[in-house]
């Protein structure tokens, strides 16, 4: 028997319309390239993502295509989000962190056909326009009078002028909720890199999951400060969460040093920023200096990579905010799990409590998880066993853009797909997840197993220690050995033998690192994260002592 129950789209387009019908006058800030600050809100978000639709329909882009976009955190970019989607074209935030090569070559695999940059992004735009043939239509993000006349790009025009010709009425299509929404290359850190294609319902879904409480908890009387760029997964799906209850959204655009973000979280009374532990580092230095506190932040999401303890504890302990260690990834729209305590945690010693926030956390409702050991056997959840996490739901992906890569799913013997997620985790009886490494940066010392991420938490935690990577170098008898490799704080003193005896008594003796090597930088990735890999490039004359 089937139920009797009305039957709609879980449309990108919906979400737009309800934020627009109950909240209008909420307010969206932005911090513009220009470094002003421009205020809008719901109402006339969703008027210019009409107006968007009208002039992508003008276009004549067929649905389906891809329009992507080159650009910070900002009102524009969160109307092209609604207005692209919203008309059944295909949203595709592009990296500008990337190298202008693998940039093109994503264009083009992508089959762009219209990009909207940001005027930071021009010289970028410049170097990468004559390598992409398939883009007929350039859009710079800014008035008219402001566009550059001799760019060479072909038809370049301004987003003012595009959008400011075009009625704000528009009748969003009804689309087949699996239609393709959006989509994000992967860093690429193996091999070319490889899209998600993410569909009208696996993110209308994900923003349910992700507002709930015990996710990130978003509310129409939050203030919400995506860090995290609206090019790196959707700013973990955060427009769109906030559309769907309603809360004002603050945008830093270019401007993601401490400073500014804390100049922001307090003129616009934040209640809730997210980002990756690199940016919150800045911040918190900056705090620091200045002897600074917060007026309003209540929450902070951390994730992307492992937060590191004294992070957390600073946080907490130092500023009453409340971390939200979240982790996900590309693949997973992003959001997997996130750190809340049950009761049960609540009522344990604040020592105990940071243990557990340290943890990736529980699965948010809508993903599935497991841990298998080499031959697929699922691992009991005891937070001792590890072995491979993989991960099932419906806004994880089925298959990669193009079919990329083949099937990635590894099948059960139910027959159900998981995704394998290339890191290596432990669950414990409360289902708290922990990440104890990717499956490619573990390292294996006699057999053993030396969790990198516990290495750089306990260097991390030492306070002349600005950023730590631990990474395996080949060795003998061992087969590998960790070393960590450290940046100082500004003006800091540190030696390897004090660094090595800061170790003693806060691991096994024998996962202490057999080396400290101090550099001036450690290499990030477009999504800054630490790139290992370039690092063990780096390294590569380096012989164990
Ligand atoms: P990429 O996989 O291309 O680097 P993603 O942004 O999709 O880009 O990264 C996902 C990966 O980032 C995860 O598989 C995991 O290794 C890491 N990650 C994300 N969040 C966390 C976290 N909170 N703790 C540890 N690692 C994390």
């Amino acid at each position: 028997m089937l139920g009797q129950m009305q039957s709609q789209p879980l449309l990108i387009s919906s979400l737009i319309t309800h934020a627009e019908r109950h909240h209008a006058s909420t307010e969206i800030v932005s911090r513009r390239v220009e470094g002003d600050i421009h205020r809008s809100n719901w109402g006339q978000i969703a008027r210019r993502a009409r107006q968007v639709a009208n002039a992508l329909d003008g276009l004549h882009l067929a649905a389906g295509d891809r329009v992507a976009t080159l650009a910070w955190n900002g009102y524009r970019h969160l109307e092209l989000y609604f207005g692209v989607s919203g008309t059944g074209r295909v949203l595709h935030t592009l990296n500008p962190r990337l190298h202008p090569e693998q940039l093109a070559w994503i264009v083009n695999h992508a089959d762009d056909r219209a990009v909207c940059f940001d005027m930071t992004f021009l010289p970028l735009v410049q170097a990468v326009a004559g390598k992409c043939p398939g883009v007929k239509h350039w859009v710079a993000l800014c008035d008219a009078d402001k566009l550059p006349a001799d760019s060479g790009l072909p038809g370049l025009v301004s987003y003012e002028a595009w959008i400011g010709a075009q009625p704000d009425t528009y009748l969003w299509p009804d689309l087949d909720e699996n239609s393709a929404s959006s989509m994000c290359y992967t860093s690429g850190t193996t091999g070319n890199p490889k899209a998600a294609l993410y569909s009208h319902r696996s993110t209308l879904l994900h923003a349910y999951g992700a507002a709930l409480p015990d996710a990130l908890g978003c509310s129409a009387r939050d203030a919400i400060l995506p860090v995290v760029p609206m090019f790196h997964v959707n700013a973990w799906g955060l427009p769109y969460s906030a559309a769907a209850v309603g809360c004002k959204l603050v945008f830093p655009g270019p401007a993601m040093d401490g400073k500014s973000v804390y100049e922001l979280i307090e003129a616009e009374k934040v209640s809730m920023a997210a980002g990756v532990p690199t940016v919150w580092q800045m911040l918190l230095g900056h705090m620091q200096a200045g002897g600074l506190k917060f007026s309003t932040l209540k929450r902070t999401v951390i994730g992307g990579s492992a937060c590191p303890p004294a992070m957390i504890n600073a946080f907490h302990d130092t500023y009453g905010v409340e971390v939200l260690h979240a982790w996900g990834m590309t693949e997973m729209s992003p959001l997997g799990t996130v750190c809340t305590l049950k009761n049960a945690q609540l009522a344990l010693s604040p020592e105990e409590q940071t243990k557990v926030r340290l943890k990736q956390g529980r699965a948010v409702y809508g993903v599935d998880m497991k841990i298998v050991d080499e031959s697929g056997n699922e691992l009991p959840w005891d937070g001792k066993a590890f072995g491979d996490l993989l991960v099932r739901g419906p806004w994880i992906i089925a298959s990669y853009f193009k079919g990329e890569g083949g099937d990635p799913l590894r099948y059960d013997a139910a027959g159900k797909g998981w995704f394998p997620t290339g890191d290596v985790a432990t669950i414990d009886a409360d289902g708290f997840m922990q990440i104890t490494d990717r499956s490619k940066d573990v390292i294996k010392s006699g057999g053993e197993w030396i969790s990198s991420i516990d290495v750089e938490n306990i260097a991390m935690a030492h306070p002349a220690v600005a950023m730590a990577a631990c990474i395996g170098m080949k060795h003998p008898k061992w087969d590998e050995r960790p070393i960590v490799v450290v940046v100082k704080k500004p003006g800091a003193e540190l030696t390897r033998e004090e660094l090595l005896a800061f170790y003693e008594g806060k691991t096994a003796k024998w996962q202490i690192p057999d080396d400290v090597v101090f550099v001036d930088a450690i290499p990030l990735g477009a999504t800054g994260k630490m790139q290992k890999m370039t690092l063990r490039q780096q390294l590569k004359d380096y012989v164990l002592k």
